[in-house]
């Protein structure tokens, strides 16, 4: 059951964003801004120690996403930068006419679809890794082409993701230990949340064996916590266990010489801010003390 006691969600979304003129596009208000920030400096106090820190911007290299094999789980949710090329006079001439877009050529950019995607090459890139792993704190605007716009899905969100590169052993623990620490987190801020198994949205129908077999596995979890309903909650958070599928990709070993195994936990900032007023309501000073102690705010 819904609490009557709180705004209905489309109450809240157009108290603290504002349509941007595309679907799942917004512009972020003060107050909205205030609850990001405050989830952003709790994420931090929670790393761990060692963890090395990036800030990603929301676009990467084509190239790279393309190695670490997006196309053929999710090519649907891709968006690509797409410039027009040439002197001026043919550039001129391309916006023009009427269907300029004809004239824009892919570039060597795509949009960041998820924060941790940059990191993987990055570390390869360095050599191997201690045994009892390595750990990254990472954050990048995310982009994906939804075809659907509820209340909570953007095309354009912000990801904060704890990766851990180690062993299979290390990288099971680190996922176990955040579990435990999200928990943690929501219980303080006061929202009732559930872990559950998940699966990626993989595309068609090859993806739709995948999504099985990774939900047989155990390799994703989620929480879930309402935002639009009490019957259908939203993933606010995601906790992932790739086994060695990016070390495949990148290379990535231990310094014992096996090939390493990855786990990301990801935070969806929008989300979890959306999630946040949908149980505490606008009013912040009305807001459980704890939660406000913790977000400062
Ligand atoms: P995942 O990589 O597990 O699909 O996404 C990680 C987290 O990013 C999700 O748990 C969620 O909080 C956030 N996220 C994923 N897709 C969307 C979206 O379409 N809109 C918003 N606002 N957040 C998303
Ligand atoms: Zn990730």
């Amino acid at each position: 059951m819904r609490d009557t006691s709180q705004p209905r969600i489309d109450t809240i979304i157009n108290a603290l964003l504002a349509p941007a003129g595309a679907p799942g596009v917004y512009a972020r208000t003060e107050l909205f801004e205030r609850a990001i920030e405050g989830l952003m400096q709790m994420i931090t106090r929670n790393r761990e120690p060692a963890a090395e820190v990036f800030t990603f911007p929301p676009v990467m290299s084509r190239g790279l996403l393309e190695t670490a094999g997006y196309l053929k789980s999710f090519p649907h949710l891709l968006g690509c930068v797409s410039c027009l090329r040439g002197d001026e006079g043919s550039i001129r001439k391309a916006v023009e006419k009427e269907d300029w877009v004809e004239g824009l050529g892919a570039t060597d950019l795509v949009l960041t679809p998820a924060a941790c995607y940059p990191i993987y090459p990055l570390v390869a890139a360095r050599g191997a890794v201690a045994n009892d792993g390595q750990t990254f704190d990472v954050s990048s605007y995310c982009f994906r082409r939804e075809t659907t716009h509820e209340a909570g899905r953007l095309q354009s969100f912000r990801m904060r993701e704890n990766v851990c590169v180690g062993t299979p052993q290390a990288a099971l623990s680190f996922r176990d230990r955040w579990i435990a620490r999200a928990e943690t987190i929501a219980k303080q801020l006061g929202l009732r949340y559930q872990i559950a198994p998940a699966s990626d949205p993989f595309f068609g129908r090859v993806g739709k064996m995948m999504a099985l077999s990774q939900v047989e596995q155990a390799l994703k979890f989620e929480m879930l916590i309402p935002v639009r309903s009490e019957e259908e909650p939203t993933a606010c958070m995601s906790f992932n266990y790739h086994q060695n599928h990016f070390s495949e990709i990148w290379n990535l070993r231990t310094k014992d010489g096996n090939l390493a195994h990855t786990t990301c936990v990801a935070f969806g900032l929008e989300r979890l801010a959306l999630a946040l007023f949908a149980t505490h309501g606008l009013d912040v000073p009305r807001w459980p003390s704890a939660a406000r102690q913790i977000l400062a705010m």
